[in-house]
């Protein structure tokens, strides 16, 4: 339906944001549903994200998707953090409740959801977790949390890894950076939580042979869809799961906090974001 005047709002922040697919995502999901509702993209430098973010929940907005670089800024200026959003230390959503803003991360969520959905369950699995960023802490909370037997973080720097560890993950092993493709001999799910593979950086460059056949190879970047560790993965034989499901799957809770129903399964929200995504390349 056409938003009237009574419209509940919600968007997403971050710098920059022309790139975020998740307008797109969730208008459908709005227009799917019969809502009336407007979901609206915002642009904020670091110094400008606490003040906006203030005077859009004083304005009434029902809450917001937050991406890079303000994840965890987020969890600064909240006053309610959700415990996995305080074990990651970050935020990608927040929603304003009785005059308090909630800070939650469906990151780990999304990943999990996103593996389930291609029919994988990462239960009493063994996982390879490459990186220690952002992504990576929310990716390892949720193999945690969905049961995995033993999991190895490889990162290019050591103490960052070391300190997820801490955080998250005190019985996991760390290898070198150079130690990942060794570590591939007792995987089952290997995952790239890096930047590396997005259009605007190098490859992460894998020697596949010493996988297991049955292993799953999981990227959470998704521009592009097929990054080369993702193509190299398939072309050893591997199965391979990309990172758009992660984008998708992370905003059904979103949509559900601000909106308080399901995101509907009317479209199929994979194809059209794909479509989205090859008119930009
Ligand atoms: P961060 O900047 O927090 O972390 C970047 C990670 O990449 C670190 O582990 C860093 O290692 C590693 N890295 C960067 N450059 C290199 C390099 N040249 N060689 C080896 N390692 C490198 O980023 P995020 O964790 O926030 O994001 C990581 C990825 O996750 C992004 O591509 C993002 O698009 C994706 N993502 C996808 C989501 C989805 O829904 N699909 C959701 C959120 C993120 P070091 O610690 O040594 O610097």
């Amino acid at each position: 339906m056409t938003p009237t005047g009574s419209a509940l709002t919600a968007g997403v922040i971050g710098q920059p944001i022309g790139h975020s697919l998740s307008p797109l995502m969730m208008s459908r999901w709005i227009q799917d549903a019969g809502l009336d509702a407007i979901y609206t993209p915002y642009i904020a430098t670091p110094h400008m994200f606490a003040p906006i973010v203030s005077a859009l929940f004083r304005a009434g907005l029902k809450g917001l998707n937050v991406t890079l670089p303000h994840k965890t800024e987020a969890l600064r200026l909240s006053h309610r953090i959700s415990d996995r959003a305080e074990r990651i230390g970050a935020a990608n959503l927040l929603t304003s409740i009785d005059g308090e803003v909630h800070a939650d991360n469906t990151d780990a969520i999304g990943f999990i959801s996103a593996l389930r959905t291609s029919g994988h369950d990462p239960a009493a699995k063994n996982a390879l977790v490459l990186g220690a960023g952002g992504a990576a802490r929310a990716i390892v909370d949720g193999l945690i949390e969905a049961g995995v037997s033993g999991l190895t973080i490889c990162n290019r720097s050591r103490a960052r890894a070391e300190s997820m560890r801490a955080d998250l993950a005190p019985n996991a092993h760390i290898g070198t950076w150079d130690e990942r493709n060794d570590a591939l001999l007792e995987a089952d799910i290997v995952v790239n939580a890096t930047s590396l593979g997005l259009s605007d950086q190098p490859e992460l460059g894998m020697d596949w042979s010493q996988a297991k056949s049955s292993a799953i190879i999981a990227d959470s970047v998704y521009v592009p869809l097929e990054t080369g560790f993702l193509r190299t993965a398939s072309e050893a034989g591997l199965t391979t799961v990309d990172g758009l499901g992660m984008l998708i799957e992370q905003g059904r809770p979103s949509f559900t906090a601000f909106f308080g129903q399901e995101a509907p399964e009317t479209t199929d929200i994979r194809s059209l974001l794909i479509q989205a995504l090859a008119t930009r390349s």
